[in-house]
């Protein structure tokens, strides 16, 4: 499998180094050359086995010879037997049609563990093979910054180093950061935003000399790796619930656009699903986006689901890609003149199928609030923000329809007890956290505190990352 550029000036690449790649070098994001097509017996024959089998079956054709199975099989396992269930992924029934599948029963209690854990394996044998070592650095306004920390804890090959807006994240948040002791782990709070944060992140990256000396490397969501690993669970969900012969349609709480589109992606290899139903929260330029297939950048006001306050979802390109008959140079005029007048209009053409295979739905604080509250009622279940505007999201694009027979998914993306006030605001009770975490909060932490400044940050990354680093 080659993958190649969304704006079709960058070099095709393998997926070992698309993996180290991440942002390809004309600006665009790389997806697959081609979408593996796969039959219904393929899929058939997956059917009711472990989540390991059907990763390492799903992931393959987008390895290719990258890796070796051995190799590819042994990085699921530890990946994925850090999980707290045995199903990984697992499916609970809501009502007649409408399933919940819990993604957080990860290390960190979020969705995102189920690609970083393997993007932090994957890495591992990659860098060991070539002899080399990255050095990590990301901001973080709190989920992907404890995910990236667990998934690359203890590596050898690599040194990472997480900046966080000090006073500006949660607490439950910044002690899953602060508390695990690891000697190539920093985490560093800065006097500033999160803005700031990224801000100095992209500084860093576009300093070509300091880039170089660390081997700089990137662990977002744009990593083509991430959306890979996240195919998994559409499949084994959709085969639970009678695919190939049945379809079923996934409701996604989205920002970054980065998990619904790996729905897109099992759709296009072939997996049956109807419709994806995208849910957002104040910031609702995708629902804006898919309701009219045109975009107009606002300003991010915080929400109760602070890791969906996103106003630009970088891996929206992917999907427009296709919209755009996958002509890169295209993609990339509209994308330029996007940053630069802040709004956006879709082709014509091919815009009827985008829209009628995804839908969505907004709700501000208060209505999710309610839908918590409502979920907590009906089903005695605590569902945290996130979650409960993908599950309102498929009860909203249920309403007034007659019921069709097909089932819906809505991705539970955090565990309750990674959002308590708002859990608590909405039911009047405070989940607690999982046996492994109980005490987080008595654990001791370690974490640096820099002010605002480009030079401090990077004298600290160039004096901490080990010795032999640069060869
Ligand atoms: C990151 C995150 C999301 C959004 O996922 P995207 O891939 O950015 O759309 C939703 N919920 C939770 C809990 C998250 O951490």
């Amino acid at each position: 499998m080659r993958y190649i550029s969304t704006r079709g000036q960058a070099p095709k690449l393998n997926f070992e180094a698309a993996l180290l790649t991440g942002l390809a070098r004309d600006g665009g994001l790389y997806v697959p050359e081609t979408w593996p097509s796969w039959s219904d017996a393929q899929f058939k024959k997956l059917a009711g086995r472990p989540y390991a089998e059907v990763a390492g079956a799903v992931m393959k054709p987008f390895i290719g010879s990258s890796l070796k199975p051995a190799q590819l099989d042994q990085a699921i396992n530890a990946a994925y037997g850090t999980f707290r269930h045995q199903a990984v992924a697992p499916l609970v029934q809501i009502d007649e049609s409408l399933w919940l599948m819990e993604l957080f029963h990860g290390p960190t209690l979020a969705f995102k563990d189920v690609a970083l854990q393997l993007l932090g394996q994957l890495y591992d044998i990659v860098l060991k093979a070539r002899g080399e070592r990255i050095t990590v650095v990301g901001a973080t306004s709190g989920d992907t910054g404890s995910a990236a920390l667990e998934a690359c804890k203890n590596r050898s090959a690599i040194d990472i180093f997480i900046l966080h807006p000090k006073g500006r994240v949660s607490e439950v948040q910044r002690r899953q950061m602060t508390t695990i002791q690891a000697d190539n782990i920093h985490n560093i709070a800065i006097d500033g935003s999160f803005d700031d944060c990224q801000d100095m992140v992209k500084a860093m990256f576009n300093d070509p000399k300091f880039r170089d000396r660390v081997n700089m490397a990137a662990v977002n969501s744009i990593n083509w790796a991430r959306v890979m690993a996240q195919i998994v669970y559409y499949v084994t969900g959709a085969l639970a619930l009678g695919a190939p012969g049945r379809a079923v349609n996934f409701a996604v709480p989205s920002g970054n656009f980065g998990n619904v589109f790996a729905g897109y992606a099992a759709r296009s290899m072939g997996l049956p699903i109807n419709e994806l139903i995208v849910g957002s929260n104040r910031n609702d330029i995708l629902t804006r986006f898919f309701q009219s297939g045109a975009m107009k950048m606002n300003k991010v006001t915080p929400s109760l689901s602070p890791s969906m306050d996103i106003q630009v979802s970088s891996n929206l390109e992917r999907l427009l890609f296709d919209l755009f008959d996958r002509k890169g140079e295209k993609l990339g005029a509209a994308m330029t003149a996007f940053r630069e007048s802040g709004r956006f209009e879709a082709p014509k053409k091919g815009w009827a199928k985008t829209a009628k295979l995804f839908k969505a739905h907004r709700l501000d604080d208060r209505e999710t609030l309610s839908a918590m509250r409502d979920i907590h009622k009906r089903t005695g279940m605590l569902v945290d923000p996130h979650s409960a505007i993908g599950i309102a999201a498929a009860l909203e694009q249920r309403k007034g329809r007659k019921a069709d027979g097909t089932p819906t998914i809505a991705l539970a993306t955090a565990h309750p007890a990674k959002f308590p006030d708002a859990v608590e605001k909405a039911t009047g009770i405070r989940p607690a956290l999982p046996a492994h975490l109980s005490d987080l909060l008595t654990r001791k932490e370690r974490l640096s505190e820099l002010p605002n400044d480009l030079k401090k940050v990077q004298d600290y990354v160039l004096a901490n990352i080990r010795l032999g680093h640069n060869r």
